[in-house]
């Protein structure tokens, strides 16, 4: 079984990627909706495929349906009621003009402080999930499943960094802080949850389907309760809907041909 650091070394890794989402924002300030809405259904599907070809179909393999499927519904429960509790932006880019520019009555009230906390809520809510995820993949012993999902959660979250970078860059705040924060959005929370899942599996592997299923079904509703909203309603439909696509093929072909 995988060592407790080399999963924190992994996670942390996959959560400073994000960073990378910012750099697009260094050298422009606004973007397409088309652009946004693309790189976030392509994020949503690799975080949905995950979820199903690295998770529940494991889960099934080691564990029973009914293992798997409660954790699932625990998963998506449980994300929905921490949405409820933790204050976050919901969808705040859907109030966003097409070009990509904050309206005015909104950057007036912007207070940046509360702005923090409520774009810090909503980007632990998407991140712990992922990291959870990773954590008891690891302790399941089933260490190709483990690095497969921070292979491709590494790569969306990219996309996650600039869906979060894009509005972060539009408040004003200076370029190096936008890297700083864009960057700490998914390398804090994910080691954080990857060591909370991490122990929870090694304390018992006979865990490892309800809590793969559990971790399963937070991502599924993250996806649809915050990607889905935020990816639509700017006349890009169609374009999100296939980079979903996209996304969600290539988790199938890439867990397919890495983990028999
Ligand atoms: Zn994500």
């Amino acid at each position: 079984m995988t060592d407790l650091t080399t999963v924190l070394v992994v996670t942390t890794v996959a959560g400073l990627v994000t960073g990378l989402g910012a750099v697009p924002v260094l050298f422009q300030t606004s973007f397409s909706h088309r652009v946004y809405d693309s790189a976030l259904g392509f994020a949503g599907g690799v975080m949905f495929g995950a979820s199903v070809f690295a998770l529940i179909v494991p889960g099934t393999e080691t564990g029973t349906v009914a293992e798997v499927t409660v954790g699932v519904a625990v998963g998506a429960a449980f994300l929905l009621v921490a949405n409820r509790l933790i204050p976050h932006a919901h969808a705040e880019y859907l109030r966003w003009k097409a070009d990509g520019t904050a309206r005015d009555e909104d950057a007036e009230e912007a207070d940046s402080v509360r702005k923090a906390v409520l774009i810090g809520g909503s980007i632990t809510i998407h991140n712990a999930p992922e990291g959870l995820a990773i954590g008891v993949a690891f302790a399941s012993g089933l260490e190709g499943v483990g690095f497969l999902l921070a292979l491709v959660i590494g790569i969306q979250n990219i996309p996650d960094g600039f869906a979060f970078a894009v509005p972060a860059g539009a408040t004003g705040v200076t370029k190096p802080r936008l890297v700083a924060y864009t960057t700490l959005s998914g390398a804090v929370p994910q080691p954080v949850a990857a060591f909370v899942g991490f122990s929870l599996v090694e304390l018992s592997e006979g865990l490892f389907p309800v809590a793969a299923g559990f971790a399963a079904g937070a991502m599924i509703a993250v996806v649809f309760r915050e990607m889905v909203p935020s990816s639509h309603g700017h006349g890009y439909s169609d374009s999100a809907t296939a980079t979903f696509v996209v996304g969600f093929l290539l988790i199938f072909v890439v867990d397919t041909v890495l983990v028999v």
